[in-house]
């Protein structure tokens, strides 16, 4: 399975590492790894499951 990389400079959509519109480099289009996100997932959490209960009282 080929991967599809994005070109850096004009945003074309290319099968190789040099983009053939501009000819320039083309990266993975996937998106950067949800470190944010997991951050904010764990407030989240906090949140929805703060220390000590406090309906328990
Ligand atoms: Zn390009």
């Amino acid at each position: 399975m080929r991967k599809i990389l994005k070109c850096r400079e004009c945003g074309a959509y290319t099968l190789s590492q040099k983009c053939a519109k501009c000819g320039g480099a083309a990266g993975t289009s996937a998106p950067p790894k949800y470190s944010s996100e997991d951050k904010w997932a764990a407030y989240r959490r906090r949140y929805r499951f703060p220390e000590g209960n406090a309906s328990a009282s």
